[in-house]
């Protein structure tokens, strides 16, 4: 079944004209939103927060935060002053000075983000660190990054192995009855009495603000550094993908762990004066449908995987749910199977809107906007102001229909200034002091939309065919027995390599031979016979990393026998 392209939506004012801002404009005109643009002044806590807190969206709530027994609302006046309180403890109580680095490790609360603003508002640089990383993890990043502070829960402060780092010199505890000894600082008692006065420090547009480890789906994650400069386009794509508008309840499902958690988690949203909602604690159908209905949803960013999950749980879970708030959605992480837009258009009678970047991009890049038709499985058309194109390995740009290297153009506002530690990492994505080369391979088509196909590494060459993995994945999706699947080149002394399938099942569903030979002629039938697994194996789940991506190198090693590599970004 080929789903049709789906038109355009009239609500998208701010895309109407597409083509018109590819030719026209500039990013200089962007940085008119901020106050550095008069200034000169600038930091980003300062634009997202601040500012807001200064003008007419004083009381207008900046965040909604719910998880277990806490529900509890914050105004862009409160976050201003609870920034600066936390900004005041950590400058009071460490060394920390402009430029250390300082990490966050603990669970979305409403401290974390007190903790992660007012950080920046010092002039630190943060590193986000998601809740689930075990001691080996932690210490990677903090080693790596030489870090000086962390701040952290009771829960987590164990997994920070101090005297492996001797270079850490404060650890904020945030909890109750925090006992104050060697390099321990109780967050909590310094906060309570600190001053909600603070004179952030001002830097500069090439200063760094987050050091972001990748998720580790393809390797051991690499430390990107981003700075000030990020908000130009965080804020751009805000209002043009997102689609924010002044009434908006956003709710972006990411955790700041992962990039997609800091960037439109806080600073897209913020920076636009949106009303952002924070849920805590893990997925549930019942929860997240449960938020949509209690905070009046209007704009929902989340990822593959959990409308997966949401799909997976039918309609029966949506009922007594009333989700009229909704009026965008929006996906980002990994490739959005055409299966699962036809279940939004079905569910929701909405679009699912893909969006394509990368921690190292810093910023939504190819999108699919409300203002234009939208074609499933494709993730859109490049952000006004940003050139991509499809390449080869010399960097010579290929036609339409054929696939290669997703590539863009050097030097837009969100992009990474450097990889910690590794400039040799650095120089290698880019070509020719021109293109920066994304690792992902994609094609084009006619009408300028880009097709995602699969890692670079994960493409399939069988019988002389490259195939993605993506596609075979999308389609086994479809089948009515299969919730998940990876799909993986396993080496053959004939073929080059053959394609093996790693399927997840409908609960319920019997595992049998038959299935395995239904699901291939399925496969053979609805998109090719060179494209159908020669071998499948059931699992009761796939390897994924804990932002949702399924690991094909996890599986692979699996398959072959191989070392697994660095496996702290995996969920349990
Ligand atoms: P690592 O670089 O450590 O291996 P990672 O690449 O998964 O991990 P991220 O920066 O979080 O780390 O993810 C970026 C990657 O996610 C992209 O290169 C792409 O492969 C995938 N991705 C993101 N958005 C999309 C999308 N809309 N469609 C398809 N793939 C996507
Ligand atoms: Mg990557």
């Amino acid at each position: 079944m080929v789903l049709k392209t789906i038109p355009a939506l009239q609500s998208d004012y701010q895309m109407q004209d597409y083509e018109k801002l590819v030719a026209e404009f500039d990013w200089k005109e962007a940085e008119k939103a901020f106050s550095w643009y008069e200034t000169g002044k600038v930091n980003i806590a300062h634009e997202a927060v601040d500012r807001h807190a200064e003008s007419f969206r004083k009381n207008k709530v900046a965040l909604y935060y719910k998880d277990g027994n806490r529900n509890e609302t914050y105004t862009f006046g409160d976050l201003k002053k609870y920034s600066n309180k936390a900004a005041n403890v950590l400058k009071n109580c460490s060394t920390l000075e402009k430029g250390d680095r300082i990490f966050v490790f603990m669970p979305r609360s409403p401290e974390l983000y007190f903790a992660l603003l007012g950080a920046l508002k010092i002039g630190a640089i943060v590193g986000p660190l998601f809740e689930a990383f075990m001691e080996g993890a932690v210490y990677d990043r903090l080693d790596d990054s030489d870090a000086k502070a962390i701040v952290t829960t009771p829960e987590l402060v164990d997994r920070i192995p101090v005297d492996r780092l001797p270079n850490l010199e404060t650890v904020f505890v945030v909890g109750d009855g925090v006992t104050e000894e060697g390099k321990v600082i109780s967050f909590n008692k310094h906060f309570e009495k600190a001053s909600k006065e603070f004179e952030v420090e001002w830097l500069e547009r090439e200063s760094p603000t987050l050091l972001h480890y990748t998720s580790g789906s393809t390797g051991k994650p690499k430390g990107v550094l981003h700075v000030q400069e990020a908000m130009v386009q965080q804020l751009q794509t805000a209002k043009w993908v997102l689609d924010l508008r002044e009434e908006d309840v956003f709710w972006c499902t990411a955790d700041p762990g992962w990039v997609t958690g800091t960037a439109y988690g806080i600073f897209g949203p913020l920076l636009a004066g949106t009303t952002n909602l924070v849920v805590g604690g893990r997925f549930s159908t019942e929860a997240w449908y449960g938020a949509v209905e209690e905070f009046g949803v209007s704009v929902w960013y989340s990822a593959p995987t959990a409308f997966r999950m949401l799909m997976g749980a039918g309609a029966a879970a949506m009922e007594g749910h009333d989700l009229s708030s909704l009026r965008h959605i929006l996906s980002v992480g990994e490739p959005l199977n055409p299966e699962v837009v036809r279940w939004g258009m079905e569910t929701f009678n909405m679009r699912i809107h893909d969006t394509w970047w990368m921690t190292e991009t810093g910023a939504q890049m190819i999108c699919n906007f409300g203002s234009m038709p939208l074609k499933p499985g494709s993730m859109g058309k490049p952000v006004p102001g940003i050139e991509a194109a499809i390449v080869d390995d010399k960097g010579n740009i290929l036609p339409p229909n054929r696939m290669g290297n997703l590539a863009l153009k050097k030097g837009w506002p969100a992009m990474m200034r450097a990889i910690w530690n590794n400039p040799e990492k650095y120089d290698s994505y880019f070509l020719n002091d021109e293109w920066y080369v994304s690792g992902d391979s994609a094609y084009m088509d006619e009408d300028g939309y880009f097709f995602f196909q699969g890692r670079v590494d994960d493409v399939i060459m069988t019988s002389g065919e490259r195939v993605g993995p993506f596609e075979i994945e999308s389609k086994l999706l479809e089948h009515p027995a299969i919730v998940e699947a990876g799909v993986i080149g396993k080496p053959d002394p004939v073929r080059g390599e053959i394609i093996k399938a790693f399927i997840a099942l409908q609960e319920g569903v019997e595992p049998t031979d038959e299935l395995k030979e239904e699901i291939r002629q399925f496969v053979k039938k609805e998109l090719a016979g060179h494209a159908a697994p020669r071998e499948i194996e059931f699992k009761d789940k796939l390897p994924k990393t804990r932002s949702g991506k399924i690991m094909r190198r996890v599986l692979k090693a699996w398959e072959l026998d191989l070392p697994t590599g660095d496996l702290s970004t995996m969920e349990d």
